[in-house]
């Protein structure tokens, strides 16, 4: 079995004043735990971006990553950001697809397939979103639907693309809710995603796939999510706001 290391990535979403962010991003630099080659991202308003830059390259441990990019690069589309425009700033992680994106920006799986390959051929890595509504768990098509939101958004991409995407299972009923989905639920769709894969790309492709869970991971359920055998660690929402908080989700990674 291929070892894969895991990834804790915090989604600051619209939050934080420009003191805060400073000052959160110093306080994780300063005591970061060992790591044993987990990898630790912050996907902070773009906005930000170039200040924390600066800390975050104090010690080189945490990545950072935008929130959203568009599908082009450049041109008339007025309060878009580019790939281009990332790259050229030497910020190499985005995250797409997240489900707030699609729900309140209306963001297809085609807009999504179009965003990605942008992404991966400037040389970034694309944080992928997936996950469904309460509504459709509740009739247990969950499988269905996840699928069909990578069918149409990922598999256009080559073998060698594929690998270079982080993907994040978030279902959306857990999202800002507080209400996780069990170590269990997150595994089962993991495997269904990885196999998924598998299908298309085959084994080797497939087993080296980072896929995050994202959806209330907190300090105190992290370790139980990320002992799961496909779980490679979380993109984490509000518990990332808290320096104490995702310092302690980032120990449970580096020691799971
Ligand atoms: C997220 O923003 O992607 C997220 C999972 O949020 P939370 O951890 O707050 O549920």
């Amino acid at each position: 079995m291929v070892k894969r290391n895991k990834w804790v990535a915090g989604n600051w979403k619209m939050n934080l004043d420009y003191s805060s962010a400073l000052e959160l991003t110093n306080n994780l630099v300063a005591n970061l735990p060992g790591l044993n080659g987990t990898s630790v991202t912050l996907c902070v308003p773009a906005v930000y971006l170039d200040a924390l830059k600066s800390i975050v390259n104090k010690n080189g441990l945490i990545q950072l990553a935008a929130q959203n990019c568009h599908s082009e690069d450049k041109g008339a589309f007025t309060g878009e950001i580019s790939a281009a425009m990332l790259k050229s700033m030497d910020i190499n992680q985005v995250v797409l697809g997240h489900s707030e994106r699609r729900e309140y920006f209306n963001e297809s799986n085609k807009f999504l397939s179009e965003k990605v390959f942008k992404v991966l051929s400037h040389g970034l890595t694309p944080i992928f979103c997936c996950g469904e509504p309460l509504s459709v768990r509740e009739e247990n098509k969950q499988n269905e639907f996840v699928t069909n939101q990578l069918e149409e958004s990922i598999f256009h991409l080559s073998a060698e693309e594929v690998a270079k995407v982080v993907f994040a299972y978030e279902p959306i009923w857990a999202i800002g809710t507080g209400r996780t989905a069990s170590a269990e639920q997150a595994q089962e769709m993991h495997a269904v995603i990885r196999h998924f894969f598998e299908q298309k790309y085959g084994a080797a492709v497939a087993e080296k796939l980072i896929i995050l869970y994202g959806g209330s991971v907190n300090a105190s359920n992290a370790a139980t999510l990320f002992s799961m055998p496909d779980v490679d660690g979380g993109l984490v929402g509000g518990a990332s706001l808290q320096a104490n908080d995702f310092l302690q989700i980032i120990s449970a990674a580096a020691n799971s």
